[in-house]
């Protein structure tokens, strides 16, 4: 590794000469000719599956080519919230494993990525949703991972402030995910994308991808704004724009652009002291260390490439939280931004080969793909690496939808915006 490596030390070196020693977290990296692998997309996912094949693969040759700045994209836009509470077996494994690497991340990195565990708890409302809980949790625990269930006064205890006396929809418990949580989302691109470098890995931002030249059936490289970028293998890692990207190299993918929206309201007291999500609208707020409710809900429901959604689904996310505290309603909203999604036909992601030898693919995350980030890195690298899928993403085979093997997790067939 070069670079320097961060510690108490250097921090308190750098407090003392006025901050004027920190060099940039990476270099401004300029095409080379050829590379052993290139990934299409500097948000997480290609900026982690960089990171392990250099790290845990030993490979060297590798860059990603980004069109925008790192952080630009999804992984700078969430709601930061990550959980490994899945239902089925497909899902489950590969999610546990995500939340095993954050939890041991920041060491990894040796970046703050601000990992959170505070809890991720999800409302109940009525007896099916209970017995849905009931089941997931047994799912999860059955699988290693922790989940607990509570009761009414259990939440109450917890969260005192949710709307129990007058609500609708009254509270009944919640689904509890102690190890799920919170991790601060433009760290996670930049500790990665500084390890990246560090161990000689090339990232190049402002360098769109234009065009997948192929002959014969095998990827020979990139065409970009920079410049044609010659790659052995080529790694689509570009959450919201994969189908158009997939589609330069005459490929059309089983997915659907959607716009997701995210909302930050002013600084207030710490009220909330882990993720709730509302099982009665579809709502789920967090509060910053710096005291903003970070919340968001459903996708804007139509198909879109623009960076920001519309008043009605704000509108409804807004409706949504006021239902379930009632305290908020004279809240100030700061700022509120846009995301657009790979929705796919089942809710859940990609990492496979594709029918062009030498182009890999990295997509379908839907707006739960920012929790997958470390094991999403892992995985693809172990496929680009290997050849062959690593053994927690084994279900995550693009022609599935062919052959009727989908992992619907929520039960809602082939409607990507209801995933
Ligand atoms: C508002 C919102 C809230 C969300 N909340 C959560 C949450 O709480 N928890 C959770 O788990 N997930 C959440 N998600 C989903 C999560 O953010 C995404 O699934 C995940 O970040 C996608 O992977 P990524 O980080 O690699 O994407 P991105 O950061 O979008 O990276 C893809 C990159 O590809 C680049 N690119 C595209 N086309 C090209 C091209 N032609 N050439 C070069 N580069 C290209 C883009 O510029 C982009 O930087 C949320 C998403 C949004 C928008």
């Amino acid at each position: 590794m070069s670079g320097e490596r961060y510690s108490v030390f250097s921090l308190l070196r750098e407090t003392l000469r006025g901050h004027s020693g920190w060099k940039p977290a990476w270099r401004k990296a300029v095409p080379q000719k050829t590379y052993d692998i290139v990934i299409v997309g500097g948000g997480g996912h290609g900026l982690a599956t960089a990171y392990y094949l250099a790290r845990r693969y030993g490979l060297t040759r590798i860059a990603v080519v980004e069109k925008g700045w790192i952080g630009g994209g999804n992984v700078g836009r969430n709601t930061t919230i990550v959980r490994s509470n899945y239902l089925l077996s497909g899902n489950i494994p590969f999610y546990e494993q995500s939340m095993k690497l954050w939890e041991g991340l920041e060491q990894d990195l040796n970046y703050n990525a601000m990992v959170s565990q505070r809890g991720v708890l999800n409302l109940l409302h009525n007896d099916a949703q209970r017995n849905a809980a009931i089941r997931r949790g047994n799912a999860m625990r059955l699988n290693g991972v922790d989940a607990e269930l509570l009761d009414r006064e259990a939440v109450r205890a917890r969260l005192p402030f949710l709307d129990f006396g007058n609500a609708r929809f009254p509270i009944q418990g919640g689904l509890l995910q102690r190890r799920g949580g919170t991790v601060r989302h433009d760290a996670v691109a930049w500790g990665y994308a500084r390890a990246a470098d560090r161990l000689g890995v090339d990232i190049i931002e402002n360098c769109e991808v234009t065009g997948i030249r192929v002959h014969d059936g095998r990827v020979l490289g990139l065409e970009t704004t920079r410049g044609f970028v010659g790659a052995r293998k080529v790694g689509l890692a570009c959450a919201g724009n994969s189908s158009r990207v997939a589609a330069m190299a005459g490929l059309r993918l089983p997915i659907e652009s959607h716009v997701l929206q995210a909302f930050v309201s002013e600084g207030l007291k710490p009220f909330i002291d882990c993720v709730v999500t509302f099982g009665a609208g579809h709502f789920y707020v967090s509060q910053s260390d710096k005291g903003g409710l970070v919340f968001g809900g459903d996708i804007d429901g139509y198909n879109s490439y623009a960076q920001r959604g519309n008043l009605p689904v704000v509108e409804d996310v807004l409706e949504s939280g006021i239902a379930l505290m009632p305290r908020i309603g004279r809240v100030r909203l700061l700022r509120q931004w846009g995301g657009i999604m790979d929705m796919s036909m089942d809710g859940s992601p990609i990492i496979d080969r594709t029918s062009v030898a030498g182009l890999y693919l990295n997509a379908g995350w839907c707006y739960g793909g920012f929790k997958a980030t470390p094991a999403s890195g892992l995985c693809f690298a172990h496929l680009l690496a290997r050849d062959e899928p690593h053994e927690v993403a084994r279900a995550y085979r693009l022609d599935r939808f062919g052959m009727g093997a989908v992992i619907d997790e929520k039960g809602m067939g082939a409607q990507p915006n209801l995933h």
